[in-house]
This record gives C-alpha cells, structure tokens and sequence, in this order.
C-alpha cells in the first residue's frame, strides 16, 4: 500500500494515499466532528462540521471529501475551525425541535455532543422553525422530522446498502425536508423496515418505538448477540433494561457490518412472550411434565444411547435449524456423526 507524509495537529504521519484527511486523522486517533459522514457510504460533505485548515488553501475544506497528498499539513481544532464549526451548529439549532430534556435521543446524540464540545448553547439566528406532526404510521419506529439536521445519511443506506430508494430530499431551501414518494407514511412504500436509517440517524428523527419512555440511553445495558432468524448469522447489540430487551443498536463487527434486515432489527419481542416454554417438559404416562435441566438432559442421553446399542446408530436421525448459530450448529451434527454415530443429520434451512 502506498503512503504519503501528512502532519496533522504538529504530528508528522504516514497514511495510505487514496485516504482523506478525514480517513488519515481517525487511524492516527485524531478525533474530527462528522454529521454527514458514514463509513461506507458515499461522500456528501454537506453537515461541512469537519472542515479544518490546510496549509496553503484559502478556504476551510472539509475533511471527509478531500483527498491527502504528500506534505499535507492540517490543522483541526484552530480559532477559525472552531468559529466556523459553532456557526454550522447555531444555523442547525435555528431550525430545530430543541426538547433535549424529555428527548429519547438525549445523552447519545451527535448534535448534543458537538454542542457541548463547541460551548454551543443556543442560536442568535431566530426565525421560522418547521413544525411536522411526528409520523408514527409505521408498526416499528416514529419520523420527526422537526429535529431532522438534513445530513442525508438515512436517504444514502436506504439507496446504498438496502438498494430500496424508499427515502429522498423533497422540495428546497427552508423546505426541504426527507420524505418518501408523495409524502405517505413508509407502509405505503416498498420500505422493508430494515430500520438501516435509524441505525444512521444521528439525532432523533428516526427513533424505534420500543425505546419511547423506555429509559434513558445510560440506563440500557447493551448485549451482544446474534440474529437468531437465519444463517447469514448477523451480529448485533441487544439494548437491555431491567433485564428486558427495549431495542437494538448496531454491532459493527460480523458478517453484516452493522446492517439488519426487518427481523433483527424489532423481530426479537417473542422473547418476553408469555408463550414460551420456560422449561423442559418430559412426556410421563402421556402427558406433558415440567422436569429439571439435569433430569431432562440425563434422560435423553439415556434414551439415544439406549436406541444407538439396540439398533444402531442409522436408527437415529438429527434435524437442527437455522435458528442455531453456526457454531451449535457444527457441535451439533459432530454429536449426531461422532458420538451416535449416524449421518442422518439434516438442517431446517433445506427444507
Ligand atoms: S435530537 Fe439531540 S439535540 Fe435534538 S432534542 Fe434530541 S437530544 Fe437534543
Ligand atoms: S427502514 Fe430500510 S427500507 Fe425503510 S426507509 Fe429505512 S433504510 Fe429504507
Ligand atoms: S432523518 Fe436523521 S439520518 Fe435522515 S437526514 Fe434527518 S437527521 Fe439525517
């Protein structure tokens, strides 16, 4: 990999050279304010939050979108970054739902955080402010659009990475605004409800509904886990309160890279089902019977060894699913092949 020799902040550095200055300052730890950038998705410097001073350029440029090159020397925290950086947030807060006290964003929001960052804490730039009744047509999360800042990264994960194009900017100027064709409610569209665009959003425009009154972002426990629907295997973070899923935040790790389909991202509330079982249950003299882990265990040891010595082992066949990760999965057919010694192994998935 080719690099080149940036100073960023003082600090001389070699990076790859197809990075942006963006790109080159986060992998040396630099840290610089972004509203509209997501890694993975296509360029849009338009939130311009991380504009820096480069030696030799007249104007501030924005670090997400331009390139580095040999003997860049950048600075990202100067008078004049700063000064600009506090007027993007004042424009943003002139026209915006500011409820930070009841909002269910507060304490893990991007616009909250670069207030504070930037000593931000209102705006000189009173005027008309748009007032969009909270669209919550949807079963599983609520649009307000009145705290929307137009960083444009849900209509870019919507056409980018679902490929659905359910979502684009309507009309211009003070206006604008995100909305779906002819302004109706998601279940009207081809919307899959993979919930990508919450995921993205940095404020609370998008937010699921489970997590309304739910408790505070600081109160929720998060939980790794996998996608129990099928075998791609998604990872994914569980947000937990007093013990009780409330929703899910992405896990950038795994084969999905922080992406969900409808079903990982607010498929889970059959876990709190009244429904499930909650123990094992043995058949005695025909009839269901609540028994113990050890018990249930012991007993169906018991039984396949019993039917492997009196029969053999192709007497025996295992049937698994695709709700098993891909690890039960192959401990499964090695206890079917090795220990019981059939091949009759199948799997959910195939059917
Ligand atoms: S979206 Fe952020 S800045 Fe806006 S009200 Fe909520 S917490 Fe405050
Ligand atoms: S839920 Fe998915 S498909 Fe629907 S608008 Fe959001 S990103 Fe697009
Ligand atoms: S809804 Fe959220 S992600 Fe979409 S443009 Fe507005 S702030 Fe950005």
């Amino acid at each position: 990999m080719d690099k080149v020799k940036v100073t960023i902040n003082g600090r001389e550095m070699a990076v790859n050279k197809e990075f942006t200055i963006l790109e080159a300052a986060e992998t040396n730890g630099v840290d610089i304010p972004t509203l509209c950038y997501e890694e993975g998705l296509s360029l849009q410097g338009c939130c311009r939050l991380c504009v820096v001073e480069v030696n030799g350029a007249r104007k501030l440029m924005a670090a997400c979108t331009t390139p580095i090159y040999e003997g860049m020397v950048v600075e990202t925290e100067t008078e004049r970054v700063v000064s600009a950086r506090r007027d993007v947030l004042r424009l943003l807060l002139a026209n915006h739902d500011l409820r930070c006290l009841t909002c269910e964003r507060n304490g893990d929001c991007r616009l909250q955080d670069y207030c504070y960052r930037y000593q931000v804490e209102n705006t000189p730039y009173p005027g008309d402010r748009k007032a969009y009744p909270i669209d919550g047509t949807n079963p599983f999360f609520y649009r307000n659009y009145g705290k929307c800042i137009m960083c444009g990264k849900c209509v870019r994960i919507c056409a980018e990475v679902n490929g659905a194009h359910v979502i684009d900017f309507m009309d211009r100027g003070f206006d604008v605004k995100v909305t779906s064709a002819y302004d109706d409610g998601l279940t009207e569209t081809t919307c899959t409800f993979c919930g990508m665009c919450v995921q993205v959003c940095p404020v609370a425009a998008l937010v699921e509904k489970s997590t309304v009154w739910a408790g505070r972002p600081w109160e929720m426990r998060k939980v790794k886990t996998t996608c129990p629907y099928c075998g791609v295997g998604c990872q994914l973070n569980l947000k937990v309160k007093d013990n009780r899923i409330v929703g899910v935040a992405k896990e950038k790790s795994g084969s999905n890279r922080g992406h969900l389909c409808v079903k990982g991202q607010f498929g889970w509330d059959y876990v709190h089902s009244p429904d499930r079982l909650t123990q094992p249950l043995i058949r005695r003299d025909g009839e269901l019977k609540p028994a113990t882990w050890p018990e249930t265990l012991a007993y169906v040891a018991r039984r396949l060894l019993g039917i492997k010595e009196q029969y053999g082992g192709a007497a025996i066949a295992g049937l698994s699913s695709a709700k098993c990760t891909n690890e039960e999965n192959y401990l499964f057919q090695k206890l079917m092949r090795s220990v019981l010694f059939t091949n009759h192994v199948d799997h959910c998935a195939r059917l």
